[in-house]
Formats: C-alpha cells, sequence, structure tokens
C-alpha cells in the first residue's frame, strides 16, 4: 500500500489524542502513514494551559479530569504518567455553596448526585420545606421521559425548586457554564436520565446507581480512589508527554487552516493553510471548536455548517490568585465554593477554587493559591477584573491586602451548551458526515465536553479515519 496521508486539524487535547492514536495503530498493524498536526497558535494544548512559575502551577483552563470516565487514565498509563497522577487532597475534598452572602458546605454525596439522607437534612442550604420535598420527590412515579427535557425540569420534578436552584444550578454552572433551563437533561446526565428512564423513582435508580459504581471500583484494582485526578506539572504534562512521543507526526504550529476542499480530479481533501500552502490528504480530522470546523466544512456542506453553528456557546474567564497564607484568615478547609444563581446576581463570580488546597503541591510552602470563574463576559481590562475578584472574595475568605501575584485567562466562545434536543443534532451531524467521506470530527461540542470525553473523540476519530483509508485502498 502507498503511502497515506492523514491531516489532522487543531492542536488542543482532542487533536493531539486522534494524532497519538492514528501514529499509534498504523505502527500496529503495519500501515504506510504520514501524520501532519496543524495548529493555529504558537502553544499546543488549546484549552490547557499550565503556567509554572516560581512554584506555582497555575492552570488557565481545565484544572482536573474525572476518573470514572477511563480514557484520560488510561491514555496517562500508556505515556507512562502513571505515577505522575495527582489525587484531590483527601483532607480538602469538601466542597461549599455561596448563597444569600454566607458559604454553606454542600452536603457529602451532592457533589457526585448522590446525597444521603443524613446529609440531606443536616444542610442548611435548604428549608424544611425543600428537605421534604427531596424525601418524597425521590419516591415519585417516573413521567413518561421520551423526550429530552432540561436539568431543571428533570430534576425540579424529582427535587423540587429550592433543591435544583440552589444546588443542581451551580453545579452544573460549574461544569458546562450554562444555565439548568436550556441544558439537555439526556445529554449532561446521562447515566441519571438513563436509570431514571428504566426504574419505577429516582430513589430506586439512584440505590441502582450507587451500587453499579461500587461494583466497578471493586472489579477494578488499578481505579484510583479519588473521583477528580491531575498531574504532577499540571495537565500541560500531559500535552507534553503525547507531544514527546510524537517522533514521526509533521507538527505545523502558528498556521490557521482555512479552507477545506476536494480536489475534483484525485479525489483527494486538501486544506489551505494561511500562508496559502496545501496539504493534500487521504483524510482529514477537525478537532477544532465546533464554529471553527463550521468554517472549514462551508465549501463541502452547507446544512452541516449550519448545524454546526447552530451549537451555542459560552464564555469563560478564570483569574488565580496568589495570597501570603498570614493574608487569608478562613481555613481554607475544602476544595472550594460554587455561586448559587440568586448571589450570581450581585456578584461576578460563578465559582472559587481553593487551588492550594485542593492540590497542596500547586503553591509554594506558606502560600495560597485560589482561582476564581468568571460569571460574565467583562469588558474590563485585567488589573480592573483582578481588583473587582479580590473585592468579591475578601469578606468571604478574610482576605487582608492585595494579591501577589495574578493570572487573568480569557476564552471566547469556549463552553459548548448540550442544549435540549442536542443529542439528535449529533445524530444529524453524523448521518451528513457519512456523505462527506474521510472528513471526521472530534472535540468538545459533540457528546462530552471533559478532557476524558476528548480524549475518546480524538481516539474515535482515529480508527474511523484509518478504516476509511484502508477501505479506500481495496476499493
Ligand atoms: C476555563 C475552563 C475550565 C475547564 N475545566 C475543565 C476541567 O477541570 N476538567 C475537564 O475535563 N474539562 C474542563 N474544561 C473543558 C475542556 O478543557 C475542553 O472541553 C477541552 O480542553 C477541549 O479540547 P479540544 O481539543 O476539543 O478543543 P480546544 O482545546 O479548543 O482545541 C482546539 C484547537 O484547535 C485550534 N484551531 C481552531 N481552529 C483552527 C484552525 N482553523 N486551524 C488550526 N487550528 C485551529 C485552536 O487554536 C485550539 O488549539 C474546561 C474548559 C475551560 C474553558
Amino acid at each position: 500500500m502507498p503511502e497515506r496521508h492523514i491531516v489532522v486539524v487543531g492542536g488542543g487535547i482532542s487533536g493531539l489524542s486522534a494524532a497519538y492514536h492514528l501514529t499509534k495503530q498504523a505502527k500496529r498493524e503495519s500501515i504506510s502513514l504520514r501524520v501532519t498536526l496543524v495548529e493555529r497558535e504558537n502553544l499546543w494544548g488549546g484549552k490547557i494551559r499550565t503556567v509554572r512559575e516560581d512554584g506555582f502551577v497555575v492552570e488557565g483552563g481545565p484544572d482536573t479530569f474525572v476518573t470514572v470516565k477511563p480514557w484520560a487514565l488510561e491514555l496517562c498509563r500508556e505515556l507512562g504518567l502513571w505515577e505522575r497522577l495527582l489525587p484531590t487532597n483527601p483532607h480538602a475534598r469538601r466542597v461549599f455553596i455561596l448563597w444569600r452572602g454566607k458559604l454553606h458546605l454542600l452536603p457529602h454525596g451532592f457533589l457526585t448526585f448522590s446525597p444521603d439522607l443524613k446529609g440531606l437534612f443536616e444542610t442548611d442550604l435548604l428549608s424544611w420545606k425543600g428537605k421534604l420535598r427531596v424525601a418524597l420527590g425521590i419516591l415519585l412515579p417516573k413521567p413518561n421521559w421520551d423526550e429530552d427535557v432540561s436539568v431543571s425540569a428533570f430534576l425540579g420534578y424529582y427535587l423540587g425548586t429550592e433543591m435544583t436552584e440552589r444546588v443542581i444550578a451551580p453545579l452544573m454552572a460549574g461544569v458546562y457554564g450554562g444555565d439548568i433551563r436550556q441544558l439537555s437533561a439526556r445529554m449532561t446526565l446521562p447515566t441519571l436520565w438513563q436509570i431514571a428512564k428504566l426504574h419505577r423513582n429516582l430513589a430506586w435508580a439512584s440505590l441502582v446507581r450507587s451500587l453499579r459504581r461500587k461494583l466497578q471500583r471493586q472489579s477494578s484494582n488499578s481505579q484510583p480512589s479519588s473521583y477528580f485526578m491531575t498531574l504532577k506539572s499540571g495537565l500541560g504534562e500531559l500535552v507534553e508527554t503525547i507531544l514527546a512521543s510524537f517522533s514521526e507526526v509533521n507538527l505545523v504550529q502558528g498556521r490557521e487552516a482555512f479552507q477545506l476542499r476536494r480536489d475534483s480530479e484525485s479525489g483527494r481533501l486538501i486544506v489551505t493553510l494561511d500562508d496559502g500552502s496545501q496539504l493534500a490528504a487521504d483524510a482529514v480530522i477537525l478537532a477544532t471548536p465546533a464554529w471553527s470546523a463550521a468554517n472549514l466544512l462551508k465549501p463541502l456542506d452547507a446544512n452541516l455548517t449550519d448545524e454546526l453553528f447552530s451549537i451555542p456557546h459560552t464564555h469563560a474567564i478564570t483569574v488565580s490568585l496568589s495570597f501570603d497564607r498570614s493574608q487569608v484568615s478562613h481555613p481554607l478547609n475544602g476544595s472550594g465554593f460554587l455561586v448559587a444563581p440568586e448571589d450570581q446576581r450581585e456578584s461576578l463570580l460563578l465559582a472559587c477554587t481553593w487551588t492550594s488546597s485542593k492540590f497542596p503541591p500547586r503553591a509554594p510552602q506558606g502560600k495560597v493559591l485560589l482561582r476564581a470563574f468568571v460569571n460574565k463576559w467583562v469588558e474590563m481590562d485585567d488589573s480592573e477584573l483582578v481588583n473587582a475578584i479580590v473585592e468579591a472574595l475578601r469578606p468571604l475568605l478574610g482576605i487582608k491586602g492585595e494579591p501577589e501575584r495574578s493570572w487573568v485567562f480569557r476564552w471566547e466562545n469556549a463552553m459548548p451548551q448540550y442544549t435540549v434536543g442536542h443529542a439528535k443534532k449529533v445524530v444529524r451531524i453524523n448521518e451528513r458526515l457519512k456523505g462527506l467521506h474521510k472528513v471526521f470530527l472530534a472535540g468538545n461540542y459533540l457528546t462530552g465536553i471533559g478532557i476524558p470525553d476528548c480524549i475518546r473523540s480524538g481516539r474515535e476519530a482515529a480508527e474511523k479515519a484509518i478504516r476509511a483509508i484502508l477501505r479506500g485502498n481495496s476499493s
């Protein structure tokens, strides 16, 4: 078989995973394959942005990944990063909710949607009426969940308004940066949605889910005990290690792919870069954000472009701050807090991670590292924004003086919103892709927004691309 060429556009974790799995599979199956990875920025990793500075490890984008989805852990194991994994500090797993100006402890199990009754009755986040509503609601018979509904309709039915607005809304905003009145229950809570459809009420469904999780943990000895993991030098270590494994990938950095078309004579795909150079490929994987893939696909399929453009995105800003420990009077005895929607109206805060408590090696001894998520896209310059965030945190954490250092990261159109009906949209996108022959999509806007799902989507796109070129070869 003559040498084949696959171009991957986008050097975030989805594209890196695609390129990694392409080369791995080609080597394993002795396929003669050249891989080119094109990235617009002068940095690899996309949203993964780790800054290391005088003993601080600051994450501008993601700071952890979940371990219940295996794909990030699997990749770490393959890359020899197992010993580099860093679990969350077991003494700082408590999470707080900022509600009506005060930090309230989120009861045990609420973070993973498996609350226990003791925690429910002890919490001061809900009134007695609200608690009773949850206790009775989880026994309500399941309605007909045939069509997708919003998270607020789905969980509101079982848990009532108080629990949904004070607990579920900030938890979901912490992951998706979105509004539970619009987010799809089917796509953002897939396991709960499936079991709620099967079982007679939510109490029974939750019991089945927690038993299933326990069994999974028992059957997998190598499964780490922490629900969240990161790497000792930050998630940038994952990006650096993948890149170091690329002995044969042709890396093109600082070049934007701006057109994708098919050559009518050869049938090959032509990727045009912003310097006018062209890459002829047997298959192309677009591992960019949805709106960028939409632009590239315009000459090939205008309907697919429309579908991709119709996926809404929200922006994200993170502000990391360091203080001397003596400047912060709060014990910081947890991993941070999320802000209830009611309190977001008067504040810029969406959430705040107590990074140096959650992952102690992230800051030098005697220093505190905090990371705030901003709840709107503000036009302030960095120093104004830092001041506003410090003033919002000051009364909550007992902060004296000014931060010693600060880091601001702005991510425009960064968080795809899986709104009600998203699953059907993904089906339509996949149908249209079939008609394109040898063009594949990977990324966070299809079936999972987190790092593990992005790694999986890159791997799946790589497998499909190799199958397609092998099929093309035999025909
Ligand atoms: C602030 C923040 C915090 C987050 N926290 C977490 C977390 O803790 N845990 C978690 O699991 N997930 C988290 N996420 C989500 C997760 O980080 C992202 O979903 C994931 O990193 C996206 O990876 P990706 O490769 O699909 O896309 P991206 O990282 O966006 O990469 C796409 C790449 O494509 C490049 N590109 C785009 N267009 C072109 C073009 N035309 N030509 C060439 N290159 C192009 C871009 O420059 C970019 O580098 C967070 C996201 C944000 C923004």
